[in-house]
Protein backbone atom coordinates (compact mmCIF):
# COMPACT_ATOMS: atom_id res chain seq x y z
CA UNK A 1 0.00 0.00 0.00
CA UNK A 2 2.62 2.51 0.73
CA UNK A 3 4.24 2.63 -2.61
CA UNK A 4 0.92 3.42 -3.92
CA UNK A 5 -0.20 5.37 -1.96
CA UNK A 6 3.11 7.91 -2.21
CA UNK A 7 1.98 7.71 -5.81
CA UNK A 8 -1.00 7.61 -5.94
CA UNK A 9 -0.42 11.24 -3.94
CA UNK A 10 2.80 12.66 -5.92
CA UNK A 11 0.10 12.17 -9.19
CA UNK A 12 -2.73 13.78 -6.71
CA UNK A 13 -0.57 17.41 -6.08
CA UNK A 14 1.16 16.86 -9.59
CA UNK A 15 4.42 17.41 -7.49
CA UNK A 16 7.76 15.27 -7.15
CA UNK A 17 8.93 18.26 -4.04
CA UNK A 18 8.15 18.03 -0.47
CA UNK A 19 4.43 18.04 0.43
CA UNK A 20 3.23 19.46 3.28
CA UNK A 21 0.11 18.23 5.26
CA UNK A 22 -1.99 22.24 4.54
CA UNK A 23 -0.19 24.74 2.98
CA UNK A 24 -1.46 28.24 2.31
CA UNK A 25 -2.70 29.25 -1.48
CA UNK A 26 -2.41 32.58 -2.58
CA UNK A 27 -3.70 33.17 -6.05
CA UNK A 28 -6.41 36.40 -5.83
CA UNK A 29 -6.14 39.46 -4.09
CA UNK A 30 -3.55 38.59 -1.90
CA UNK A 31 -1.35 41.16 -2.84
CA UNK A 32 -3.55 43.66 -3.80
CA UNK A 33 -5.03 43.93 -0.53
CA UNK A 34 -1.61 44.45 1.32
CA UNK A 35 -0.54 46.54 -1.17
CA UNK A 36 -3.82 48.93 -0.40
CA UNK A 37 -3.62 48.48 3.46
CA UNK A 38 0.12 49.44 3.26
CA UNK A 39 -0.34 52.71 1.22
CA UNK A 40 -3.31 53.40 3.75
CA UNK A 41 -0.38 53.50 6.59
CA UNK A 42 -2.92 51.84 8.53
CA UNK A 43 -1.18 48.32 9.04
CA UNK A 44 -2.24 47.77 12.84
CA UNK A 45 -4.99 47.56 14.76
CA UNK A 46 -7.13 50.17 13.41
CA UNK A 47 -7.88 50.07 9.48
CA UNK A 48 -10.71 49.26 6.81
CA UNK A 49 -9.40 45.72 6.06
CA UNK A 50 -10.17 44.35 9.81
CA UNK A 51 -13.77 46.25 9.49
CA UNK A 52 -14.38 44.67 6.02
CA UNK A 53 -12.96 41.14 6.95
CA UNK A 54 -15.46 40.91 10.35
CA UNK A 55 -18.32 41.77 8.33
CA UNK A 56 -17.92 39.41 5.30
CA UNK A 57 -17.30 36.91 8.15
CA UNK A 58 -20.35 37.50 9.96
CA UNK A 59 -21.88 37.77 7.32
CA UNK A 60 -20.68 34.06 5.51
CA UNK A 61 -22.10 32.92 9.02
CA UNK A 62 -25.53 34.79 8.76
CA UNK A 63 -25.05 36.22 12.00
CA UNK A 64 -25.11 40.58 12.82
CA UNK A 65 -21.22 40.79 13.55
CA UNK A 66 -17.63 39.11 14.50
CA UNK A 67 -14.61 40.26 16.32
CA UNK A 68 -11.38 39.70 14.73
CA UNK A 69 -8.24 38.40 16.91
CA UNK A 70 -4.59 38.01 17.03
CA UNK A 71 -4.84 34.18 16.36
CA UNK A 72 -7.51 31.59 17.06
CA UNK A 73 -5.70 30.92 20.71
CA UNK A 74 -6.56 34.68 21.30
CA UNK A 75 -10.04 34.04 20.54
CA UNK A 76 -10.95 30.80 22.40
CA UNK A 77 -9.11 32.80 25.58
CA UNK A 78 -11.67 35.66 25.03
CA UNK A 79 -14.61 33.35 24.59
CA UNK A 80 -14.00 31.34 28.15
CA UNK A 81 -13.09 35.08 29.69
CA UNK A 82 -16.82 35.91 28.42
CA UNK A 83 -18.35 33.10 29.10
CA UNK A 84 -17.71 34.38 32.98
CA UNK A 85 -15.26 30.60 33.07
CA UNK A 86 -13.16 32.12 36.40
CA UNK A 87 -10.81 30.64 38.98
CA UNK A 88 -11.81 27.30 40.39
CA UNK A 89 -14.22 26.95 37.85
CA UNK A 90 -14.45 23.68 35.55
CA UNK A 91 -14.52 23.50 31.89
CA UNK A 92 -15.87 20.04 30.03
CA UNK A 93 -13.54 19.57 26.91
CA UNK A 94 -12.47 16.17 24.61
CA UNK A 95 -8.81 14.68 25.01
CA UNK A 96 -8.65 14.77 21.66
CA UNK A 97 -7.97 18.27 20.48
CA UNK A 98 -4.68 20.61 20.07
CA UNK A 99 -3.70 21.93 23.34
CA UNK A 100 -4.74 25.49 22.51
CA UNK A 101 -8.17 24.67 23.67
CA UNK A 102 -6.98 23.69 27.27
CA UNK A 103 -4.48 25.89 27.49
CA UNK A 104 -6.90 28.57 26.89
CA UNK A 105 -8.82 27.72 29.81
CA UNK A 106 -5.61 27.48 31.77
CA UNK A 107 -5.22 31.00 31.24
CA UNK A 108 -7.88 31.52 33.10
CA UNK A 109 -6.89 29.30 35.57
CA UNK A 110 -10.18 27.19 35.17
CA UNK A 111 -9.87 23.47 35.51
CA UNK A 112 -10.46 20.96 32.32
CA UNK A 113 -12.53 18.27 32.62
CA UNK A 114 -12.02 15.23 30.24
CA UNK A 115 -15.18 13.19 28.96
CA UNK A 116 -14.62 11.02 25.27
CA UNK A 117 -15.52 11.71 21.53
CA UNK A 118 -17.56 9.66 19.33
CA UNK A 119 -15.39 7.55 17.19
CA UNK A 120 -17.02 8.58 13.89
CA UNK A 121 -17.06 12.43 14.48
CA UNK A 122 -13.40 12.73 16.28
CA UNK A 123 -15.82 15.23 17.99
CA UNK A 124 -16.79 15.08 21.94
CA UNK A 125 -19.58 12.48 22.14
CA UNK A 126 -22.96 13.77 23.49
CA UNK A 127 -23.57 10.31 25.12
CA UNK A 128 -20.58 10.32 27.40
CA UNK A 129 -21.01 13.86 28.00
CA UNK A 130 -24.86 12.69 29.68
CA UNK A 131 -23.08 10.21 31.38
CA UNK A 132 -20.11 12.19 32.62
CA UNK A 133 -22.98 14.89 34.11
CA UNK A 134 -25.45 12.21 35.24
CA UNK A 135 -23.00 10.70 37.52
CA UNK A 136 -21.12 13.73 38.68
CA UNK A 137 -23.23 17.01 38.51
CA UNK A 138 -26.14 18.33 40.13
CA UNK A 139 -28.14 21.87 39.05
CA UNK A 140 -27.72 24.49 42.26
CA UNK A 141 -28.31 28.02 42.35
CA UNK A 142 -24.98 28.58 41.66
CA UNK A 143 -24.95 26.81 38.37
CA UNK A 144 -23.87 23.25 37.20
CA UNK A 145 -22.33 21.84 40.30
CA UNK A 146 -19.60 19.01 39.92
CA UNK A 147 -20.00 16.57 43.20
CA UNK A 148 -16.57 15.30 43.21
CA UNK A 149 -14.51 18.42 43.22
CA UNK A 150 -17.38 20.75 44.60
CA UNK A 151 -16.16 23.72 41.66
CA UNK A 152 -18.30 24.87 39.25
CA UNK A 153 -18.63 23.59 35.51
CA UNK A 154 -19.23 26.76 33.33
CA UNK A 155 -18.98 26.02 30.10
CA UNK A 156 -18.31 23.02 27.64
CA UNK A 157 -16.07 22.93 24.88
CA UNK A 158 -16.68 20.58 21.94
CA UNK A 159 -13.60 20.50 18.96
CA UNK A 160 -14.64 20.41 14.93
CA UNK A 161 -12.16 17.73 14.61
CA UNK A 162 -10.04 18.36 11.10
CA UNK A 163 -13.36 19.93 10.10
CA UNK A 164 -15.78 17.00 10.72
CA UNK A 165 -19.03 18.34 12.43
CA UNK A 166 -19.31 16.61 15.76
CA UNK A 167 -23.67 16.07 17.14
CA UNK A 168 -23.30 19.97 18.32
CA UNK A 169 -26.69 20.18 18.35
CA UNK A 170 -27.76 17.55 20.85
CA UNK A 171 -24.54 18.65 22.62
CA UNK A 172 -26.47 22.10 23.02
CA UNK A 173 -29.40 20.64 24.27
CA UNK A 174 -27.53 18.86 26.71
CA UNK A 175 -25.78 22.30 27.54
CA UNK A 176 -29.06 24.21 27.81
CA UNK A 177 -30.49 21.42 30.62
CA UNK A 178 -27.84 21.39 32.40
CA UNK A 179 -27.37 25.40 32.41
CA UNK A 180 -23.77 25.08 31.25
CA UNK A 181 -22.65 27.82 28.41
CA UNK A 182 -21.32 26.24 24.93
CA UNK A 183 -18.14 27.94 23.27
CA UNK A 184 -17.27 26.07 19.78
CA UNK A 185 -13.92 25.41 18.84
CA UNK A 186 -14.34 26.10 15.94
CA UNK A 187 -10.76 27.05 14.67
CA UNK A 188 -10.80 23.63 12.29
CA UNK A 189 -14.66 24.07 11.23
CA UNK A 190 -14.56 27.27 8.88
CA UNK A 191 -17.01 26.18 5.97
CA UNK A 192 -18.38 22.86 7.93
CA UNK A 193 -22.42 22.50 8.07
CA UNK A 194 -24.56 20.55 10.90
CA UNK A 195 -27.93 19.29 9.17
CA UNK A 196 -27.24 22.50 6.68
CA UNK A 197 -26.09 25.01 9.73
CA UNK A 198 -22.26 26.38 9.75
CA UNK A 199 -20.28 25.53 12.26
CA UNK A 200 -19.83 28.24 15.01
CA UNK A 201 -23.80 29.15 14.99
CA UNK A 202 -24.61 26.50 17.29
CA UNK A 203 -22.60 27.87 20.32
CA UNK A 204 -23.33 30.36 22.84
CA UNK A 205 -19.79 32.09 21.46
CA UNK A 206 -17.48 30.46 19.00
CA UNK A 207 -13.95 30.59 18.01
CA UNK A 208 -11.90 30.41 14.71
CA UNK A 209 -8.51 30.39 13.73
CA UNK A 210 -6.62 31.49 10.72
CA UNK A 211 -3.02 30.24 11.41
CA UNK A 212 -1.36 29.61 8.16
CA UNK A 213 -1.96 25.65 7.67
CA UNK A 214 -6.02 26.59 8.47
CA UNK A 215 -7.90 26.66 5.56
CA UNK A 216 -7.92 30.03 5.24
CA UNK A 217 -5.28 32.25 6.35
CA UNK A 218 -4.34 35.68 7.34
CA UNK A 219 -0.87 34.86 8.80
CA UNK A 220 -1.85 34.35 12.17
CA UNK A 221 -5.44 35.53 13.25
CA UNK A 222 -8.90 34.34 14.82
CA UNK A 223 -12.66 35.32 15.34
CA UNK A 224 -15.34 35.76 17.92
CA UNK A 225 -18.89 34.98 17.30
CA UNK A 226 -21.39 35.11 19.83
CA UNK A 227 -25.44 34.69 19.97
CA UNK A 228 -26.02 37.49 22.60
CA UNK A 229 -25.30 40.95 21.10
CA UNK A 230 -23.95 42.22 24.00
CA UNK A 231 -21.26 39.45 24.33
CA UNK A 232 -20.11 40.26 20.99
CA UNK A 233 -19.85 44.08 21.73
CA UNK A 234 -17.98 43.29 25.25
CA UNK A 235 -15.55 40.94 23.13
CA UNK A 236 -14.92 44.39 20.58
CA UNK A 237 -14.09 45.96 24.04
CA UNK A 238 -11.84 43.41 25.47
CA UNK A 239 -10.00 42.99 23.00
CA UNK A 240 -9.13 46.46 22.14
CA UNK A 241 -8.01 47.57 25.97
CA UNK A 242 -11.06 48.30 27.03
CA UNK A 243 -11.32 51.53 26.17
CA UNK A 244 -13.77 53.82 26.50
CA UNK A 245 -15.19 55.83 23.64
CA UNK A 246 -13.84 59.35 23.71
CA UNK A 247 -12.53 61.48 20.87
CA UNK A 248 -8.87 61.95 22.27
CA UNK A 249 -9.29 61.12 25.79
CA UNK A 250 -7.50 57.82 26.99
CA UNK A 251 -9.62 56.10 29.55
CA UNK A 252 -9.80 52.62 30.45
CA UNK A 253 -12.28 51.01 32.83
CA UNK A 254 -11.05 47.73 33.52
CA UNK A 255 -7.82 45.51 32.60
CA UNK A 256 -8.28 44.64 28.80
CA UNK A 257 -6.74 42.96 25.98
CA UNK A 258 -4.54 43.96 23.15
CA UNK A 259 -6.01 41.09 21.36
CA UNK A 260 -7.21 43.19 17.89
CA UNK A 261 -6.42 41.83 14.21
CA UNK A 262 -3.74 44.10 12.60
CA UNK A 263 -5.35 45.16 9.44
CA UNK A 264 -2.65 43.63 7.26
CA UNK A 265 -3.35 40.69 8.33
CA UNK A 266 -7.12 41.09 7.90
CA UNK A 267 -6.19 42.33 4.28
CA UNK A 268 -5.30 38.77 3.44
CA UNK A 269 -8.14 37.81 5.24
CA UNK A 270 -10.34 39.92 2.90
CA UNK A 271 -8.49 38.03 0.05
CA UNK A 272 -8.41 34.87 1.18
CA UNK A 273 -12.03 34.06 2.11
CA UNK A 274 -12.98 35.04 -1.49
CA UNK A 275 -11.69 32.10 -2.14
CA UNK A 276 -13.55 30.07 0.70
CA UNK A 277 -16.05 28.37 -1.67
CA UNK A 278 -13.20 27.47 -4.64
CA UNK A 279 -11.22 25.81 -1.67
CA UNK A 280 -14.35 23.79 -0.38
CA UNK A 281 -14.70 22.68 -3.75
CA UNK A 282 -10.96 21.73 -4.58
CA UNK A 283 -10.87 19.96 -0.64
CA UNK A 284 -14.39 18.12 -1.11
CA UNK A 285 -12.42 16.72 -4.64
CA UNK A 286 -8.96 15.55 -2.52
CA UNK A 287 -11.56 13.64 -0.09
CA UNK A 288 -13.25 11.81 -2.48
CA UNK A 289 -10.00 10.72 -4.42
CA UNK A 290 -8.76 9.36 -1.30
CA UNK A 291 -11.65 7.57 -0.48
CA UNK A 292 -11.91 5.83 -3.73
CA UNK A 293 -8.09 4.99 -2.86
CA UNK A 294 -8.76 3.51 0.21
CA UNK A 295 -12.20 2.17 -0.45
CA UNK A 296 -10.52 -1.50 -1.38
CA UNK A 297 -7.98 -1.34 1.11
CA UNK A 298 -7.78 -2.30 5.10
CA UNK A 299 -7.21 1.25 5.98
CA UNK A 300 -10.66 3.01 6.55
CA UNK A 301 -10.90 6.50 5.62
CA UNK A 302 -12.50 9.23 7.64
CA UNK A 303 -15.35 10.28 6.17
CA UNK A 304 -17.90 13.01 7.13
CA UNK A 305 -20.17 12.18 9.82
CA UNK A 306 -23.87 11.58 8.78
CA UNK A 307 -25.74 15.11 9.27
CA UNK A 308 -22.64 17.06 8.53
CA UNK A 309 -20.94 18.17 5.62
CA UNK A 310 -17.43 19.08 6.26
CA UNK A 311 -14.35 20.79 4.76
CA UNK A 312 -12.72 18.17 4.86
CA UNK A 313 -9.87 20.47 6.19
CA UNK A 314 -7.32 17.57 7.06
CA UNK A 315 -8.16 14.45 5.66
CA UNK A 316 -7.48 11.27 8.02
CA UNK A 317 -7.20 7.53 7.72
CA UNK A 318 -7.18 4.71 10.62
CA UNK A 319 -4.63 2.35 9.80
CA UNK A 320 -4.75 -0.87 12.24
CA UNK A 321 -2.66 -0.25 15.52
CA UNK A 322 -0.03 1.83 16.57
CA UNK A 323 2.69 -0.74 15.44
CA UNK A 324 0.97 -0.28 11.87
CA UNK A 325 1.04 3.55 12.37
CA UNK A 326 4.40 3.98 13.08
CA UNK A 327 5.72 2.14 10.35
CA UNK A 328 3.54 3.81 8.41
CA UNK A 329 4.58 7.43 9.20
CA UNK A 330 8.53 6.29 9.02
CA UNK A 331 7.67 4.98 5.38
CA UNK A 332 5.92 8.09 4.23
CA UNK A 333 7.67 10.83 5.74
CA UNK A 334 10.88 9.55 4.68
CA UNK A 335 9.88 10.21 0.96
CA UNK A 336 9.44 13.60 1.80
CA UNK A 337 5.59 13.68 2.01
CA UNK A 338 4.08 14.80 5.11
CA UNK A 339 1.86 12.81 7.40
CA UNK A 340 1.60 12.82 11.00
CA UNK A 341 -0.44 11.27 13.43
CA UNK A 342 -3.32 12.97 15.52
CA UNK A 343 -2.20 14.45 18.66
CA UNK A 344 -1.47 12.93 21.85
CA UNK A 345 -4.51 12.70 24.52
CA UNK A 346 -4.43 15.97 26.53
CA UNK A 347 -5.20 13.93 29.69
CA UNK A 348 -1.55 12.48 29.00
CA UNK A 349 0.30 16.01 29.18
CA UNK A 350 1.94 17.00 32.15
CA UNK A 351 0.36 19.77 32.74
CA UNK A 352 -3.03 18.15 32.20
CA UNK A 353 -2.35 15.10 33.75
CA UNK A 354 -4.36 15.41 37.07
CA UNK A 355 -7.38 16.45 35.56
CA UNK A 356 -10.59 14.75 36.40
CA UNK A 357 -11.85 12.76 33.08
CA UNK A 358 -14.50 10.24 32.27
CA UNK A 359 -13.93 6.62 30.13
CA UNK A 360 -12.02 7.82 27.27
CA UNK A 361 -11.97 4.52 25.41
CA UNK A 362 -12.88 5.55 21.79
CA UNK A 363 -10.20 8.77 22.36
CA UNK A 364 -7.55 6.08 23.21
CA UNK A 365 -8.90 3.89 20.19
CA UNK A 366 -8.44 6.76 17.67
CA UNK A 367 -4.97 7.96 19.20
CA UNK A 368 -3.25 4.92 18.10
CA UNK A 369 -5.01 4.68 14.62
CA UNK A 370 -5.59 7.91 12.93
CA UNK A 371 -3.09 9.41 10.50
CA UNK A 372 -3.29 12.84 8.63
CA UNK A 373 -2.15 12.84 4.75
CA UNK A 374 -1.62 15.84 2.86
CA UNK A 375 -4.97 17.80 2.08
CA UNK A 376 -3.87 21.40 0.71
CA UNK A 377 -6.48 22.77 -1.80
CA UNK A 378 -5.19 21.79 -5.52
CA UNK A 379 -2.62 24.17 -7.46
CA UNK A 380 -4.69 23.39 -10.75
CA UNK A 381 -8.19 23.47 -9.16
C1 LIG B 1 -5.44 25.97 15.26
C2 LIG B 1 -6.24 25.64 16.45
C3 LIG B 1 -6.41 26.53 17.52
C4 LIG B 1 -5.61 27.77 17.73
O1 LIG B 1 -5.48 28.61 16.73
P1 LIG B 1 -4.19 29.56 16.58
O2 LIG B 1 -4.68 30.55 15.59
O3 LIG B 1 -3.07 28.71 16.08
O4 LIG B 1 -3.92 30.18 17.90
C5 LIG B 1 -7.26 26.18 18.55
N1 LIG B 1 -7.92 25.02 18.56
C6 LIG B 1 -7.76 24.12 17.57
C7 LIG B 1 -8.51 22.86 17.65
C8 LIG B 1 -6.91 24.38 16.49
O5 LIG B 1 -6.76 23.46 15.53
Amino acid sequence: MHKELIEFIRDMYRSDEFLPLHEPRFRGNEKKYLNEAIDSTFVSSIGAFVDRFEGDFASYHGVEKAVACVNGTAALHMALLLADVNQNDEVITQPLTFVATCNAISYQKAHPIFVDVDRDTLGLSPQALEEFLADNAEITAKGCLNKKSGRIIKAVVPMHTFGHPCRIDEIAAICQIWHITLIEDAAEALGSRYKEQPLGTFGDISAFSFNGNKIITTGGGGMIIAKNPDIVKKAKYLTTTAKVPHPYEFTHDEVGYNYRMPNLNAALGCAQLEHLDSYLTSKREVANLYKDFFSDRDETFIDEPEGGKSNFWLNAILLGDDVDRNGFLRRINKQNIMVRPIWALMNKLPMFKNCQSGPLHNAEWLEEKVINLPSSVRLQA
